[in-house]
């Protein structure tokens, strides 16, 4: 038997421009499309089966606040009415710093958002440029004090190992964020996916990844700064102040079940994985001439289901006991995945201690080359 799901993702696939970093499901600069992408939203909440009751809500993207005040307060009309928020809910909206208004804060904020992710990236000009951002820093620091005034939880998203980045710089820029006081803080080091434009840039040899040992570097100097000041690192790339951890990516992380919207987005409900297609005009045309945007579909074996579990679970830094994994899956860990976990136990990447398996410091920094062992 499976929970029902009580999170529910809708992703909002518009952006002002595209980063050169980026290979998410996006379109853009295409503003004629958000009309029919409400349209097919509604369409697509219609398949539920009434309205949801739901203890997380977040609404990601693309630039969800890329839509216009009217399409922001209407697709907050169809969120409204196709969930209803438990008591105490929590409801991200993601934000990018450009395009971010009064109006459009007021919006979320009566509609009943509570926390906003911010796509900060950095607050030095020439790396933003670099990373071919829309805002600025002044932009940031504009935003922050309307954001603080309206929402309970704010959280920033941080990029290291950017192409020319000292560990000095990454340093400075890390404290500047860490100064804005917000209360959540992702971070990630830039990695080049195939898809981005740097991708291309990377293989005609016009941007240089930054040396190994420097990002390894990075990432320990801001994993250091954050515990010494009092920070909860819960999750490979994510830190919390008390009260802050992002409730609705820890359900992901617990391998629980959710409802997902838009182009691209995954749901698992009932045990069963879907994903709508990834292009924004097949979604739109399928969702409005009636067919299912879905594109794959899966039913995970009880095996596949604790192996995925397992590995979402070693990304939180509590890890997860033999005791637990066997009232979840009926199955023993050492029975599924004996032989490479004493493996990473002995190369010093896993902790295995009191029945309980969590990742190290060496295993943080080479966690995502782990994974495909254990799947
Ligand atoms: S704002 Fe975010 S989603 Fe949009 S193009 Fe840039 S990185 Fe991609």
């Amino acid at each position: 038997m499976f929970a029902p799901a009580r999170a529910a993702y809708i992703h909002v696939p518009f952006c002002l421009r595209r980063c050169g970093y980026c290979n998410f499901t996006v379109v853009a600069g295409r503003p004629e499309l958000h009309q029919a992408y409400l349209q097919a939203l509604e369409r697509e909440f219609q398949t539920l089966p009434g309205p949801v009751p739901v203890d997380t809500l977040y609404v990601g993207g693309g630039t969800p606040t890329q839509l216009r005040a009217r399409e922001l307060s209407e697709l907050c009309r169809l969120l409204r009415t196709a969930f209803i928020p438990q008591s105490g809910y929590e409801w991200t909206v993601e934000a990018n710093p450009d395009g971010l208004d009064r109006v459009k804060l007021d919006i979320l904020c009566e509609a009943g958002v509570n926390r906003i992710s911010l796509g900060v990236q950095s607050l030095q000009p020439g790396k933003l440029q670099l990373l071919e951002r829309a805002h600025r820093a002044p932009d940031v620091l504009r935003i922050l004090p309307l954001l603080r005034a309206r929402f309970r939880s704010v959280s920033l998203d941080l990029i290291c190992a950017v192409p020319g980045e000292s560990l000095a710089a990454w340093q400075a820029d890390l404290l500047a964020a860490v100064a804005l006081d917000p209360d959540h803080l992702s971070i990630y080091s830039l990695t080049f996916e195939k898809g981005s434009l740097f991708w291309g840039r990377l293989q005609r040899g016009q941007l240089q990844p930054v040396a190994e040992e420097t990002e390894r570097a990075m990432l320990e100097a801001a994993w250091d700064h954050l515990a010494a000041t009092g920070w909860d690192h819960y999750e490979v790339s994510n830190f919390a102040r008390p009260a802050h951890r992002s409730r609705h990516n820890e359900v992901y992380w617990r391998g629980e079940s959710y409802w997902a919207f838009g182009p691209g987005a995954t749901r698992y409900v009932d045990g069963w994985r879907e994903t709508n297609h990834r292009s924004t005009t097949t979604y739109l045309r399928r969702v409005l001439s009636g067919q299912s945007p879905v594109a794959e579909r899966e039913k995970l074996a009880p095996v596949d289901r604790a192996r995925e579990m397992l590995v979402f679970r070693l990304r939180m830094l509590e890890g997860i006991s033999r005791v637990e994994f066997r009232q979840r899956t009926g199955l023993e860990l050492d029975d599924l995945v004996g032989v490479p976990l004493r493996k990473f136990v002995d190369l010093g990447l896993l902790q295995d201690q009191h029945g309980c398996i969590r990742l190290t410091r060496a295993g943080l920094l080479v966690s995502d080359a782990m994974w495909p062992e254990f799947l």
